[in-house]
Protein backbone atom coordinates (compact mmCIF):
# COMPACT_ATOMS: atom_id res chain seq x y z
CA UNK A 1 0.00 0.00 0.00
CA UNK A 2 1.32 3.16 -1.09
CA UNK A 3 1.00 6.44 1.17
CA UNK A 4 0.67 8.68 -1.32
CA UNK A 5 -2.02 6.26 -3.15
CA UNK A 6 -4.59 8.87 -5.41
CA UNK A 7 -7.82 9.65 -3.40
CA UNK A 8 -11.14 9.26 -4.97
CA UNK A 9 -13.07 12.13 -6.40
CA UNK A 10 -15.05 12.19 -3.02
CA UNK A 11 -12.14 11.83 -0.87
CA UNK A 12 -10.61 15.02 -2.11
CA UNK A 13 -13.92 16.75 -2.50
CA UNK A 14 -14.15 16.48 1.50
CA UNK A 15 -10.95 17.26 1.72
CA UNK A 16 -11.07 20.68 -0.29
CA UNK A 17 -14.23 21.52 2.09
CA UNK A 18 -12.39 21.38 4.83
CA UNK A 19 -9.42 23.21 3.23
CA UNK A 20 -11.63 26.12 2.88
CA UNK A 21 -12.41 26.24 6.83
CA UNK A 22 -9.01 25.77 8.02
CA UNK A 23 -9.36 25.07 11.77
CA UNK A 24 -12.90 24.51 12.13
CA UNK A 25 -14.20 21.38 13.29
CA UNK A 26 -16.47 19.02 11.82
CA UNK A 27 -18.99 16.31 12.85
CA UNK A 28 -19.02 13.39 10.15
CA UNK A 29 -22.94 13.91 9.77
CA UNK A 30 -22.18 17.95 8.83
CA UNK A 31 -19.28 17.44 7.00
CA UNK A 32 -21.50 14.56 4.75
CA UNK A 33 -24.01 17.45 4.50
CA UNK A 34 -21.98 19.88 3.36
CA UNK A 35 -19.95 18.17 0.60
CA UNK A 36 -22.67 16.27 -0.89
CA UNK A 37 -21.63 12.76 -0.13
CA UNK A 38 -23.19 9.90 2.03
CA UNK A 39 -22.55 10.05 5.68
CA UNK A 40 -21.77 6.66 6.01
CA UNK A 41 -18.59 7.01 3.65
CA UNK A 42 -17.63 10.17 5.53
CA UNK A 43 -17.98 8.35 8.63
CA UNK A 44 -15.80 5.80 7.41
CA UNK A 45 -13.15 7.92 5.75
CA UNK A 46 -12.77 9.78 9.33
CA UNK A 47 -11.56 6.71 10.87
CA UNK A 48 -9.17 6.19 8.33
CA UNK A 49 -7.33 9.74 7.68
CA UNK A 50 -5.39 9.25 10.79
CA UNK A 51 -3.84 6.11 9.34
CA UNK A 52 -2.84 7.70 6.09
CA UNK A 53 0.51 8.86 6.14
CA UNK A 54 0.11 11.31 3.49
CA UNK A 55 -2.64 13.09 5.03
CA UNK A 56 -2.24 12.65 8.72
CA UNK A 57 0.01 15.57 9.07
CA UNK A 58 -2.75 18.22 7.71
CA UNK A 59 -6.19 16.81 9.19
CA UNK A 60 -7.11 15.81 12.48
CA UNK A 61 -10.07 13.59 13.19
CA UNK A 62 -11.20 12.89 16.78
CA UNK A 63 -13.86 10.92 18.94
CA UNK A 64 -16.90 13.15 20.02
CA UNK A 65 -15.23 16.49 18.99
CA UNK A 66 -16.68 19.79 18.61
CA UNK A 67 -18.74 20.58 15.70
CA UNK A 68 -18.80 24.59 13.64
CA UNK A 69 -22.49 23.45 12.61
CA UNK A 70 -24.23 21.37 15.38
CA UNK A 71 -23.02 23.65 17.78
CA UNK A 72 -23.71 26.95 16.70
CA UNK A 73 -26.92 25.36 16.09
CA UNK A 74 -27.37 23.90 19.95
CA UNK A 75 -30.95 24.98 20.86
CA UNK A 76 -30.93 24.10 24.32
CA UNK A 77 -28.44 21.62 25.02
CA UNK A 78 -29.36 18.40 22.76
CA UNK A 79 -27.07 18.03 19.76
CA UNK A 80 -27.99 15.64 17.17
CA UNK A 81 -24.66 14.98 15.75
CA UNK A 82 -22.53 12.48 14.86
CA UNK A 83 -19.58 10.78 16.85
CA UNK A 84 -16.79 11.83 15.18
CA UNK A 85 -15.45 14.84 14.03
CA UNK A 86 -13.03 16.17 11.64
CA UNK A 87 -10.80 19.65 11.08
CA UNK A 88 -7.90 20.90 8.76
CA UNK A 89 -5.01 22.07 10.78
CA UNK A 90 -4.97 24.67 8.30
CA UNK A 91 -1.37 24.42 7.31
CA UNK A 92 -0.18 28.48 6.82
CA UNK A 93 -0.15 29.06 3.36
CA UNK A 94 3.07 30.85 1.67
CA UNK A 95 5.05 30.93 5.55
ZN1 LIG B 1 -22.35 18.71 13.06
Amino acid sequence: MSADAPLSPEEAKALQFLDRQPGEWYCTHCWARAVGVDVRFIHRFSTILPTLTALAAGYEAMADGPCKVCDARRPGGTVLKSARSVRSRGTPVGA
